[in-house]
């Protein structure tokens, strides 16, 4: 077996450490060799961006491929770019997402859009391990630039939704781009749907100057503070490459920042209802608030395994309307199978010219308390402890083993074991509509497998 390099979003590393011109040109030939045709790439604002992607380059062109480099773009742009256009067999976005400024990425793209299924990963690892024979000087491949990607993905987006309903409903968004992929694109489509937009850190400054990547509460502060002061109907907010976002609603002169469960339940029960039905996937970690809402709707809900590739594989498979995790990562079927941070806006949009106040329909939503906690549990000892609470709490209460250990109660509460596949450690999450007793139960798993873990 050749050694692992895809983690669940790309191959990431810190530049000129790990992530270096010599991995990347080595992964150039071997996508190249995997992918043996013509390949698009493109970047998000990294520093680091232009190195990476002309290593990559070098590589693809040496074993033959040509190259279609479209420039700074959001990681669902490059996708939508791939699933239309004919003559690209596959692509290649070179991004760390949400990681600090110091790190980058390689992340494969397949033939129709979507995130590369692990097998295809591990023959590009295959090849990577191994020597990679090159073309003769008269062979190799040509770089081409293609502009205008842009805007051909965000008129795909804006085509999704009610443009004019939109339009008349005349509303303001304050738009925070963490200085990242969608610093064009973003602002560009608000332009279309005649939202007036009030843009913070809209700049292709690679280092993140404004705050960190990742669109938490703590990072996301400015953006909190202003669409309340300005009374805008909607804050958003995207990671480094633009294939999330999440949301700030606006109660009163503040802010609120939206849980990424409660955009994801909102969206879902948006769809589901105007289109009076469908299936909605989304992982077992997910708030039962979502298949609350889904059910009320008409819908029904699909269990898979943590990962947006699963999710979106499954609603391939099932043909499910939406899908989509509690990270702000929303897939739309009538769009791509992929996560799109762009689509999440105009829908959200949408609903709000739709069904009004952001922040009503977060309160229309059912309220569920959930307990996060994690326990220590080297490596070698996770199947037992899943065994051992299998035993311990399967009897009289439903059992889901889709991902690591899932024990739901009678009363609809449930609670979730999970290995984490990096670290150490087991994640437990409890939840039930009584805060109380998701307290409770994530307590009593804590204890019994702590007292398991030392050999109590
Ligand atoms: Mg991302």
């Amino acid at each position: 077996m050749a050694q692992r390099m895809f983690g669940t979003n790309g191959v990431r590393g810190v530049v000129n450490d790990d992530m270096n011109t010599d991995l990347a040109l080595q992964m150039g030939k071997a996508i190249g060799k995997f992918f043996g045709g013509k390949v698009a790439i493109a970047t998000d604002t990294r520093v680091s961006g232009d190195m990476i992607k002309s290593a990559v380059c070098a590589g693809l062109m040496s074993v033959g491929c040509d190259v279609r480099d479209l420039g700074i773009l959001p990681t669902p742009a490059i996708q939508y770019h791939i699933k239309t256009s004919d003559k690209i067999v596959g692509g290649v976005m070179i991004t760390a997402s949400h990681n600090p400024p110091e790190f980058n990425g390689i992340k494969c793209i397949d033939f129709d859009g979507t995130e590369m299924p692990r097998e295809k990963e591990e023959k590009i690892e295959i090849l990577y391990a191994g020597k990679i024979s090159t073309m003769p000087w008269n062979e190799i491949g040509v770089l081409e630039t293609y502009e205008g990607a842009d805007e051909e993905y965000i008129d795909a987006v804006i085509s999704h939704v009610d443009v004019d309903l939109i339009k008349k409903a005349k509303l303001t968004a304050v738009v925070d781009c963490a200085n990242g992929a969608a610093y064009r694109t973003t602002p560009m489509m608000m332009k279309k749907l005649g939202v007036r937009a009030i843009t913070l850190n809209a700049d292709a400054q690679g280092e993140f100057p404004g705050h960190p990547s990742e669109p938490t509460e703590d990072n996301l502060a400015d953006l909190i503070a202003l669409t309340g002061s300005v009374k805008a109907d909607v804050g958003i907010a995207h990671d480094g490459d633009a294939d999330r976002a999440v949301f700030v609603a606006r109660k009163g002169k503040k802010g609120y920042y939206m849980p990424g469960d409660k955009s994801l339940a909102i969206v879902a029960k948006t769809i589901v209802r105007d289109l009076g039905g469908g299936q909605v996937v989304t992982p077992v970690s997910s708030s039962s608030m979502v298949e609350e809402v889904v059910k009320d709707a008409g819908g029904s809900l699909i269990y898979t395994a943590v990962g947006s590739p699963v999710v979106a594989r499954r609603m391939m498979k099932e043909g499910a309307v939406f899908g989509g995790e509690e990270n702000g990562g929303l897939i739309f079927a009538d769009h791509q199978y992929c996560r799109d941070g762009a689509m999440s806006i105009a829908k959200i949009l949408e609903g709000i010219a739709k069904y009004g106040s952001l922040y009503n329909q977060v309160e229309e939503l059912p309220v569920y308390h959930v307990d996060k906690r994690k326990i220590e549990c080297p490596n070698n000892r996770k199947e037992s402890l899943i065994e051992y609470m299998k035993e311990t709490f399967s009897e009289g209460n439903e059992v889901d083993t889709t991902d690591g250990l899932k024990i739901i109660f009678d009363d609809g509460g449930w609670v979730l074991l999970r290995p984490s596949g990096t670290e150490p450690i087991f994640r437990i999450y409890s939840e039930s509509k009584d805060e109380g007793l998701s307290k409770q139960r994530a307590a009593q798993f804590e204890k019994v497998a702590d007292d398991f873990m030392n050999g109590l």
